[in-house]
């Protein structure tokens, strides 16, 4: 299934692709060549837009803008994707990550002291690690993973 993400939602289309959720974001396109593009992929469009949405109808998801662990629960369940917690996919421009253990150029120095593996994107030529900001998103997913497991045992009872 590709997935596309309105304009409107470029936090959101960033998150995934951290998340391992390879998708398509639209930026500048007119909403007919967003019509187009989702139905000749049959693909399935994430946006706010309640007229794009009725207009894509089973092509759409509609996402109610709300927390940011929310948002990514909500698309979890409806979309019936899952999360992981392995870099793959690069968060900019949602290529394939490299791992490498050498020290790309634009790694700065205090980094490279700390940090042996590293995640590259030969597209944007830029590097990503687990630095700092990984136990942000660690415990982003943590926060994801517990609205989901919550929504399924309501569901059970
Ligand atoms: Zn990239």
């Amino acid at each position: 299934m590709k997935i596309f993400v309105d304009e409107m939602f470029r936090n959101i289309s960033r998150w995934l692709r951290i998340f391992g959720v390879s998708n398509f974001y639209l930026k500048g396109f007119k909403d007919k060549e967003i019509i187009n593009l989702v139905r000749n992929n049959d693909g399935v469009l994430i946006t706010s837009d309640k007229k794009l949405c009725l207009s894509l109808r089973r092509n759409c998801v509609f996402l109610k803008p709300s927390s940011l662990e929310r948002e990514l629960a909500f698309l979890s369940i409806s979309l019936g994707i899952s999360y992981s917690l392995n870099p793959s996919l690069c968060p900019i421009c949602g290529d394939k990550l490299i791992v490498v253990s050498y020290s790309p150029p634009d790694v700065p120095p205090k980094v490279r002291k700390f940090v042996k593996k590293f995640y590259f994107c030969s597209s944007c030529k830029k590097s990503f690690w687990k630095g700092r900001h990984w136990e942000k998103i660690q415990k982003t997913y943590n926060r994801v993973m517990k609205i989901i497991e919550g929504s399924a045992r309501n569901n059970k009872s």
